[in-house]
């Protein structure tokens, strides 16, 4: 597989931790977690490994200007922004909702690294993105555009690498030499999936890769991942021809909607917490491992399965108004 080049901004490999007391407690399964929290770029997340590859893709390309979208919340505009600053590129962020009257969370964030930040409706946002683009190209700033959630082949590659970086890693650390049966994660616009999916077949990984979908149904978002892993795939030189059933989704746990913080995702905050002093967010990981402590529950696992549970990040939205009450409650 073809190896693209990349600015280094991420702390990697990131760390592969047990959480002991978590599977004690879910009498269950043995729990893994791989800390992609911890890529080191303002807080990190999953996005920073992406923004690795776009970034040199913008480098590449002269680009003065990131342009990029997401939502209020979004972790991937704060990474960017971020991104943007240490490579002393300009930022626009193409944010959906209403301006509220204190930024907090990613959004105190994007204020804090510069970024430019327009706002606009979902309705809109897609027309807002592109005009936000060419106005930008026709004063001459070199934009570089990068999509929701930075979910094109160059940011899955990111994620097909890293499947690399596991297996590499997986003789010294707790995981003692044996790869976990399942990893388990968030997926939204399946940049991260579609990125494991290729890694897996292209490096070897046997287990099953199961994304817990945040925010669609479990068809749109397996033929989404695997129409960008057949893309990833032939932009590194592969010719992987995925279909959705090869794509394993989970589309049980859309709560009240993208964002909307429930019962299941306080729960699993509080047990992650309480049990591990491990931050997970409410948007994504939480939700995430929600979906992952019911299916525990329901003994969807096979006995003596392991888990690894790869933390896409995201805990700067813990600090976000909108969350407060919920996580003191
Ligand atoms: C963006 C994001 C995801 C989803 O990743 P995709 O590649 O968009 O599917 C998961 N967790 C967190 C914390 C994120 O910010």
């Amino acid at each position: 597989m073809k190896i693209l080049w990349r600015t280094k901004i991420a702390h990697l490999p990131t760390p592969i931790e047990a959480l002991p007391h978590l599977s004690q407690a879910m009498g269950g399964p043995k729990i893994f977690v791989k800390r992609d929290d911890q890529t080191g770029l303002a807080f990190g997340g999953n996005k920073t490994r992406k923004l690795e590859y776009l970034l040199a893709d913008a480098q590449a390309k002269s680009a003065q200007l990131l342009i990029t979208a997401g939502a209020i919340q979004s972790n991937h505009c704060r990474q960017t922004a971020a991104a943007a600053a240490r490579y002393n590129l300009e930022c626009i962020l193409v944010l959906m909702g209403d301006e509220p009257d204190s930024p907090s969370g990613n959004l105190l964030l994007d204020h804090f690294f510069g970024a430019e930040i327009v706002w606009t409706s979902r309705d809109q946002r897609d027309a807002m993105l592109n005009a936000v683009f060419e106005k930008a190209q026709r004063e001459g700033r070199a934009p570089y555009l990068i999509p929701y959630g930075g979910s094109n082949p160059i940011g899955a590659a990111a994620y097909a690498y890293a499947v690399k970086e596991l297996i590499e890693q997986t003789k010294q650390s707790p995981l003692e030499g044996r790869l976990p049966e399942w990893i388990i994660f968030p997926s939204s616009s399946g940049g991260t999936q579609a990125g494991m999916v290729v890694g897996g077949k292209v490096y070897g990984y046997p287990g099953s890769i199961l994304g817990i979908s945040v925010d669609e149904p479990a068809e749109v978002l397996q033929n989404k991942v695997a129409e960008l892993a057949n893309a990833t795939s032939r932009y590194l030189g592969e010719e992987l021809s995925l279909t959705a059933a090869d794509i394993l989704v989970n589309g049980d746990y859309l709560g009240g909607g993208y964002a909307v913080m429930g019962k299941p995702e306080q729960e699993a905050l509080s047990l992650f917490a309480r049990k591990e002093g491990l931050l997970l967010d409410p948007v994504y990981t939480g939700r995430a491992a929600a979906g992952l402590l019911d299916l525990i529950r329901k003994k969807y696992f096979e006995p003596g399965a392991s888990i690894l549970f790869w933390h896409t990040g995201g805990t700067p939205a813990l600090f976000a108004d909108r969350y407060r009450d919920q996580i003191l409650e």
